[in-house]
């Protein structure tokens, strides 16, 4: 299997390579077999990226909003009718399952795309009336951003931070994870086609120094990175230092929250959704799954038998619901908190192993997992995993579950499932986070900002929220009488 691109970078609208820079091997998840080779940005890479974004953008941002829209609008339509090809560069890159890339990965790229394409001609100022003199605001871009990816969901990543950038009038410098550098060179090839000028979308490879490079670099106005909370606070930190724009989207210890008076099946299906979709590689994770006394074990009964029954194995089969890890050390990482649940008392109520697959032996592959009396102070609890494992924790009140699911230094989302409608506006209001889903969980449409409280992040993304985040605002007094100087 291959999927070697052209070459590793996409700057001033041409492929480029640096063979000086570190070796990136693209790992097939599914197999351990390396797909493509590309190279980590050396200095000059860095340098021609951010200089072709500085040059390009002044002319883009003078172009009517309207008109750079339309560009931006151009380019879902070719991310829609590339769609299977993307999936399958998608499930290559992070093993995650092809029913699950295409439906949910470079659509959401092409949502929002569309979304910003149309939103940003009505995104304006205000007007300030003095009575006879006035005032005005103006939203302008900021210059050159860069945009840091993580693995999980890459295209998904590349679109949600391109699209606000460009629309707004920004030029791009993004770097896709390491793990998963595929698609973003691809996206750079739909925004070309589209006839997004050159300059203003660059692609350039590489590990945590190359997004060091670019987000220290003295042209970078932005920075939004995906990652995880300590590159978060390393990258915000130096963005603070040299006083740079930054979004952070960071991991997360979710809560979900399942009342007695819940729909069991929505329940259930919604805690399976929040731990084992993208093979429970999704920040945003309902990890904590708090199950209200009087339905727990009736939950825990059907929620073991609709695990029992996901198919994993061969993420590009169309009948698999679940692929591997992204890689060995997270696949060494999830099973090593295995190891620390039931070391902590947890019961390990369903999965845990390695599954055998044959023709996938060396894959990183892991069983969904679920763990029972989980308790707070336990790890399993307490720690980003990252992986398709289920903590089930029991309780007894709305006060005590909603204390015991704030205590957590995370806040980027949070659940809620109940029939009692105002009892679900109530808990909500009440939790401590960002993102958050009453009756469902992890939907993420463009329409809606997404971002965390506490420690998961700073910022929005998606919504109009996301131009705010991507723009500055410059106020214009405008004096139509005489001047009132006292000298
Ligand atoms: P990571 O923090 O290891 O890496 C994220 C990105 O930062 C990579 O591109 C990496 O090369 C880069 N990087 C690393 N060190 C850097 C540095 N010093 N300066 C600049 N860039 C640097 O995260 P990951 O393992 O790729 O992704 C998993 C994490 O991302 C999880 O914690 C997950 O919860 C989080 N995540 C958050 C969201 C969200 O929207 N909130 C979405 C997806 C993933």
């Amino acid at each position: 299997m291959k999927a070697q691109p052209q070459a590793s970078h996409y700057i001033n609208g041409s492929f480029v390579d640096d063979e000086r820079g570190k070796p990136i091997p693209v790992i097939y998840p599914a197999t351990g077999e390396i797909v493509a080779t590309l190279h980590s940005a050396t200095e000059n890479i860095v340098e021609l990226a951010v200089e072709a974004a500085r040059e390009a953008q002044p002319a883009w941002a003078r172009l009517k909003p309207v008109e750079r829209g339309r560009v931006l609008r151009r380019a879902a339509d070719i991310l829609r009718a590339r769609n299977d090809e993307l999936a399958r560069i998608e499930t290559l890159d992070t093993g995650k399952a092809i029913q699950e890339t295409l439906v949910a990965d470079p659509a959401s790229a092409a949502d929002a795309l569309e979304f910003f394409g149309g939103a940003v001609a009505s995104f304006n100022g205000d007007y300030v009336d003095f009575g006879g003199s006035f005032a005005y605001t103006r939203r302008e871009p900021l210059g050159v951003c860069v945009g840091i990816g993580a693995w999980n969901y890459p295209i998904q990543g590349a679109g949600w931070k391109s699209a606000p950038a460009l629309a707004m009038g920004n030029a791009m410098v993004f770097k896709p994870s390491e793990n998963t550098p595929l698609s973003a060179l691809a996206l750079a090839e739909i925004y070309a086609e589209a006839g997004l000028p050159a300059g203003l979308f660059n692609v350039v490879q590489g590990y945590g120094d190359v997004g060091h490079a670019l987000a220290s670099h003295p042209v970078v106005a932005k920075v939004s990175l995906t990652g995880s909370v300590p590159t978060g606070r390393k990258v915000l930190g130096l963005a603070g230092s040299l006083m740079k724009h930054a979004t952070m989207e960071l991991g997360g210890k979710s809560p979900l929250i399942i009342f007695d008076d819940a729909d069991i099946e929505n329940a259930v299906g919604g805690a399976m959704l929040a731990n084992f979709y993208s093979t429970g590689q999704v920040c945003s994770n309902g990890t904590r799954v708090f199950v209200q006394e009087g339905l727990h074990d009736r939950f825990v009964d059907r929620l073991t038998e609709r695990t029992k029954a996901i198919r994993i194995g061969d993420p590009l089969d169309p009948d698999t619901q679940m692929g591997p890890l992204i890689n060995k050390a997270q696949h060494e990482k999830v099973l090593s908190y295995i190891t620390i649940g039931k070391e902590e008392g947890a019961t390990l109520h369903y999965g845990g192993a390695v599954p055998s697959l044959q023709g996938f032996e060396g894959g990183f592959f892991v069983e969904p997992t679920i763990f029972t009396d989980v308790s707070d102070g336990m790890r399993i609890a307490r720690e980003e995993i990252f992986g398709p494992v289920m903590s089930v924790l029991r309780f007894a009140s709305e006060d005590e579950v909603v204390t015991r699911a704030n205590d957590t230094e995370y806040g980027l989302s949070a659940g809620v499932f109940t029939r009692d409608l105002p009892r679900a506006h109530r808990v909500i209001a009440e939790l401590q986070a960002g993102s958050c889903w009453i009756n469902n969980y992890n939907l993420a449409p463009v329409e809606i900002p997404f971002g965390g409280y506490k420690q998961s992040g700073i910022g929005r993304e998606n919504s109009l929220a996301a131009l705010d985040h991507y723009s500055q605002l410059k106020s214009v007094y405008v004096e139509t009488g005489d001047v009132a100087s006292p000298y």
